[in-house]
């Protein structure tokens, strides 16, 4: 046989569908243990896992020896979170292995997209800031960017919600229960973090005065490697997150003396640092382990980018030619202090040469203006954790504030305001502030996020130094978010403009002379009608609920908070089943209102949101005066998962935040690459959609964000709201009344009685607003030639708010990174 012949039947690499068969069976033999006859699905995965990693491995391999014999920049994302979902898919489309698999699959009797369904996703985030960095690493490996994604091995990753009786609850996300083939644990990559103690300071051999930490203990962080694929490329970089271990993992004189707890204790001390993801999203909970996580993924990132250097280049000097790091907010802002400390104490610089290496190695993402998620440590806490760090930003700060003082001579409450350390009783470290000074570019996610961030939070910041900011507005991956959830789409927009858009969005203009063929328009629609079929039935499984799949679907998917406002939606929603009630001849677009998202544990208040979504759900579905017009599903669990069931379906497309408070959004970008209309506010990227899509295809309402900071600072009222309009005020009636709830006003009061009162995210002064305009588009759905006309319209034009666009802007402008091709 000859040598291409060879390889094309090799287990490991063969392409072809007899290569993949083999290849299956193999597998499944040899990693499970099973026969075809007896494979469980779940072996049935693993096997199919298997196979398709063995497929990537000599692209890892090649591209991490082409990028170490290159000279180039490699990019290093510091992410507390990356919500990756499921890898499988997504890599068997990355590898173009698609047909061939499912062919090979099915001729050994097995439905490959089944199998599909059993691989646990990775959770390892809240939402939009895991999901971009996720979307990221896709993106640098796509446009073949030499790229490390470090960030944390979660064992247990965002709780996995179940509905009771209406309430969420939490279960533990179990993920790696069955083992993890996506991970290549790398054993000898580890590296110690010290923790707690004090500092020292003793004489080196040359006769200077040098600072010693000694810590009450150390722990391990091990290297457990995950290979991210580009589209299309032989590229495949490298996501490496920490695994906490404990030094000595068994205490033998405890043992023997009896004490069988305490001879496991470090153990179990030091494995609790990668143990669990906070479930907060936008909201901050100074607890000592989260500060301990962060500082210990930096750490251990860091070291290994140190090592690198120092092997590669000889002098961890030439850090920032070899690296540049991006802080996705502030959760690894502690790298700074933290790589001071390794160049001072552990490589001998002094301060100045290791500040300048510091500050031309890292640009800072802010992902927020709400007070609530600004990130501060207070000094107590953080001195028990981290003293030698604490020393080190006493000095950057001091150093930093003798420069805000030359420049902006004396100006005492400048200062005060931007001190690292707030000027409280109890003082707390400001992280954004560390983030800013330490950075040398500051960008926000969307163009009216960066701008606000100038005027508000980082003011004096602008001021002092202008040349750091810019915009760096979010994207999604078209590859998960299109081709992997919108087989459908996908082929129809193949047929229509070549299949190479996926790699190049701007193609997806040549969709725009077809908006208004009529039989285009129709295969549009098709398209549309499948994935509301395949939504259906997935609800009906899920949920029970049987709901029509020719009825407008309208979804607000993502994290329940105040600020997103599921319950603006909801008091539409309630309103809609007043008017039918009075009005049974009442003629309107027939909806289906699906909500999914998780709340953090401890908001009280989004989980009554959920509560009482679930309890208009059961009195509106169950009512037949009403049930074939309107239903309200909410599907539990939102993941990256359920994600890619969502975004395909919609018609319309929620994005309806008090405008100011959503830095930018990727949902709304997912739903509009699926031909969903937005219905939404001047917030976040919403500004920019609209923009581009065109405002005759975007359904715009609400205040601005100029209009709300007027409102709030004019003494805001919702009460006047109230009085000045009946059907808010039945609607708020109808709530407390118990009509939902089975005659108890007491359940919902806090929410109703919030409104009422505070409001403080504007829904009563919104509402108006957006009921008509909620009217206008019931009334456009009717029309489905003009609406199919706007759908394709819109994902003819979303083309730049592909995540690729977004890293080819942070590569051109922050990170000065060129592309490095891996070759065969
Ligand atoms: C995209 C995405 C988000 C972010 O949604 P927003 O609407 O931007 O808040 C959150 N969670 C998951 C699973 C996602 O895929």
């Amino acid at each position: 046989m000859s040598d291409v012949a060879e390889r094309a039947l090799h287990t490991r690499v063969g392409r072809s569908v007899d290569a993949l068969r083999r290849s299956l069976i193999d597998n499944l033999f040899y990693i499970t243990g099973r026969s075809l006859q007896k494979a469980t699905p779940n072996d049935l995965y693993i096997a199919l896992a298997y196979t398709v990693r063995d497929r990537m491995l000599e692209g890892f391999i090649t591209t991490a020896e082409t990028y170490k014999s290159s000279s180039a920049r490699t990019v290093c994302y510091f992410s507390a979170e990356y919500l990756l979902g499921p890898h499988l898919g997504n890599n068997i489309l990355n590898l173009g292995l698609w047909d061939n698999l499912t062919q090979a699959m099915l001729e050994m009797g097995v439905d490959m997209e089944t199998i599909l369904q059993e691989e646990p996703e990775p959770g390892l985030g809240n939402g939009g800031l895991g999901r971009l960095a996720a979307c990221y690493m896709d993106s640098l490996a796509t446009l073949q960017i030499p790229a490390i994604g470090y960030g944390i091995r979660y064992e247990f990753g965002l709780f996995q919600q179940v509905i009771k009786n209406g309430w969420q609850e939490e279960v533990t996300d179990a993920w790696l229960r069955n083992g993890n083939p996506w991970e290549l644990p790398d054993r000898e990559r580890r590296y110690p973090v010290k923790l707690g103690g004090h500092t020292d300071q003793y004489q080196s051999e040359n006769g200077h005065l040098r600072a010693r930490w000694v810590p009450d203990y150390t722990v391990y962080g091990v290297a457990y490697d995950t290979p991210i694929l580009g589209y299309g490329v032989l590229n495949t970089n490298l996501l490496r997150l920490w695994k906490s271990e404990a030094y000595n993992a068994f205490n033998f004189q405890a043992f023997n003396m009896g004490n069988h707890c305490a001879a496991v204790e470090e153990k179990v001390v030091a494995e609790n640092l990668s143990k669990v993801l906070y479930p907060n999203d936008a909201s901050e909970v100074g607890k000592e382990l989260r500060l301990k996580q962060q500082y210990f993924f930096v750490s251990c990132s860091l070291q290994d980018m140190v090592r690198i250097v120092q092997h590669d280049l000889g002098d961890p000097a030439l850090f920032p030619e070899k690296f540049v790091a991006q802080l996705n907010d502030t959760h690894p802002a502690i790298a700074i202090p933290e790589l001071m400390r390794l160049l001072i104490d552990e490589h001998a610089f002094t301060w100045e040469v290791a500040w300048d290496i510091t500050r031309s190695s890292f640009a800072y993402t802010n992902h927020t203006l709400l007070p609530e998620a600004l990130e501060t440590w207070s000094l107590d806490l953080f001195k028990r954790i981290l003293p030698r760090h604490l020393e080190i930003i006493y000095e950057i700060n001091q150093r930093f504030l003798d420069e805000v003082r030359l420049r902006f001579l004396y100006d005492d409450q400048r200062i005060s305001r931007m001190s690292l350390i707030s000027d409280e009783t109890n003082p707390r470290l400001r992280m954004a502030h560390l983030a800013a000074v330490g950075s040398f570019a500051i960008n926000g996610v969307s163009a009216i996020h960066t701008s606000l961030l100038k005027t508000t939070v980082m003011q004096d910041f602008y001021e002092l130094w202008p040349e750091k900011f810019c915009n760096k507005t979010n994207g999604v991956t078209p590859r998960r978010f299109i081709a992997l959830a919108n087989r459908p789409l996908t082929k129809l927009i193949d047929d229509a403009v070549g299949g190479d858009w996926l790699k190049n969005m701007a193609l997806l203009k040549h969709l725009e002379p077809l908006a208004s063929d009529i039989s285009f328009q129709s295969r549009w629609r098709e398209v549309k009608l499948t994935a509301k079929h395949q939504l259906s039935n997935h609800i009906s499984q899920v949920t029970g609920i049987t709901v029509d799949p020719t009825s407008m679907f309208d979804i607000q998917a993502k994290r329940f908070h105040e600020y997103k406002r599921q319950h603006l939606s909801l008091l539409h929603i309630i309103s809609l089943y007043h008017r039918l009630k009075c009005n049974p001849n009442l003629c309107i677009a027939p909806r289906t209102f699906i909500f999914s998202g998780k709340a953090a544990p401890g908001y009280g208040m989004a989980k009554l949101i959920i509560k009482l979504i679930h309890s208009v759900a059961e009195t509106i579905n169950h009512d037949p005066q009403v049930n074939q017009t309107i239903k309200v599903v909410f599907l539990p669990n939102f993941n990256v998962k359920n994600a890619q069931h969502l975004y395909p379906a919609a018609d319309l497309s929620e994005q309806i935040s008090t405008a100011g408070k959503e830095a930018s959004g990727t949902g709304n970008m997912k739903f509009s690459m699926n031909g969903a209309l937005t219905i939404g506010t001047l917030d976040g990227a919403n500004v920019e959609i609209r923009e581009a899509v065109g405002e005759e295809n975007f359904f715009l309402f609400g205040l601005t964000a100029a209009q709300v900071q007027e409102r709030l600072i004019g003494g805001y009222q919702p009460r006047l709201v109230i009085e000045s309009d009946t059907e808010l005020e039945n609607a708020l009636n109808m709530i407390s009344s118990g009509l939902f709830s089975h005659g108890d006003r007491q359940l919902f009061a806090p929410l109703v009685n919030n409104l009422r009162e505070q409001d403080p995210y504007l829904v009563c002064a919104d509402y108006r607003a957006y009921l008509d305009c909620q009217d206008n588009v019931g009334k456009q759905y009717l029309n489905s030639e003009r609406w199919t006309h706007m759908s394709i319209l819109n994902v003819a034009r979303i083309g730049r708010f592909s995540s690729d666009r977004a890293i080819q802007e942070y590569a051109d402008e922050i990170w000065k990174v060129v592309p490095v091709f891996a070759k065969p």
